[in-house]
């Protein structure tokens, strides 16, 4: 069985692309190979070049700066949706921050300032940015986040940002409500381990990523490309019916607490 997907017609904004590595040009990838026109956002200047090579081939993009927790930035943003594409069919949120410090300590000793702005630029740009995409989708749209699994449990070192991945996901649930009813869907991919820029500032990520591998029922980590392919489901109206969710790609890792004991070493198991 074949099923080819021609998002021709369809246009994109993509916001948090670092570089070939990052979670969003996983997806942004099989959106632009699907035919569909993309609009990248990055946050610095610093990240322009690394854009400007990733979409040099395709001539259906364009980028511009945009820091998500700027009202300002985002009005200017969502101004440039509209004039390049009229309106906005699919909306990709991959942007996540908490400072270091916040990360490197106990949980209980996150500061006010540091959980205001992990949750502001992780989990409350969704919100704001959705807001803006709201008036561009008269159609209906899809918007897409990611997110990870120590929202749900608890992942050392993962701290503040389990709080802020809780609160994506809770915000995701919140925003289909409100904007179901013009047909535009919201769900969150929530993604086991990858090596981004991103996870480089979890303290514990070497760790995190085999331990994950070992105890997935298919015995790896997931691929970026199977990031990408979700996203493009979830984006596309092969999953017209699905809003609210959080959906895991994450080799399953998420639905196991130990180790099945004809995968344990015999260590493990002796008693
Ligand atoms: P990434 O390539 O570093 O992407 C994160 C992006 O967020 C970067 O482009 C970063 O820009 C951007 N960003 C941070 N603060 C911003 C702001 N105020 N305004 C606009 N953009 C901002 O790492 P990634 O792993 O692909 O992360 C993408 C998403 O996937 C995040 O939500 C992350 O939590 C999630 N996720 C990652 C993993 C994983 O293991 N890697 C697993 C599950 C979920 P700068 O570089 O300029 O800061």
């Amino acid at each position: 069985m074949s099923i080819t997907i021609d998002l021709s017609e369809k246009r994109a904004l993509v916001m948090g692309v670092a570089n070939a590595r990052s979670l969003g040009w996983a997806i942004a990838e099989r959106l632009l190979q699907a035919g569909c026109h993309v609009g990248f956002s990055y946050q610095g200047e610093r990240l322009k070049g690394e854009l400007e090579k990733l979409t040099a081939g395709y001539d259906n993009t364009w980028i511009q700066q945009c820091d998500a927790t700027s009202e300002e930035e985002l009005t200017a943003l969502f101004s440039r949706v509209k004039d390049e594409f009229g309106q906005l069919d699919f909306l990709v949120h991959s942007i996540g921050f908490a400072p270091k410090a916040a990360m490197d300590g106990r949980f209980i000793d996150t500061t006010s300032d540091d959980w205001n702005t992990a949750l502001n630029v992780s989990a409350y740009t969704l919100v704001s940015a959705a807001r803006h995409a709201e008036p561009l989708m008269p159609d209906g749209g899809s918007v897409v986040s990611l997110t990870f699994q120590a929202s749900q449990r608890v992942v050392p070192k993962y701290n503040v940002m389990g709080a802020a991945k809780a609160a994506l996901e809770a915000a995701t649930r919140y925003l289909s409500v409100d904007l179901g009813e013009r047909q535009i869907r919201v769900n969150t991919i929530s993604a086991g381990p990858m090596r981004t820029i991103a996870a480089r500032s979890i303290p514990a990520f070497a760790m995190l990523y085999s331990n994950a591998a070992d105890n997935a029922p298919l015995g790896r980590n997931p691929t970026p490309q199977e990031v990408g392919d979700l996203g493009l489901y979830l984006l596309s109206d092969l999953s017209t019916g699905i809003t609210g969710q959080t959906i895991y790609v994450d080799s399953g890792a998420s639905v196991v607490t130990v180790k099945p004991p004809e995968m344990a070493s015999k260590d493990d198991t002796a008693q």
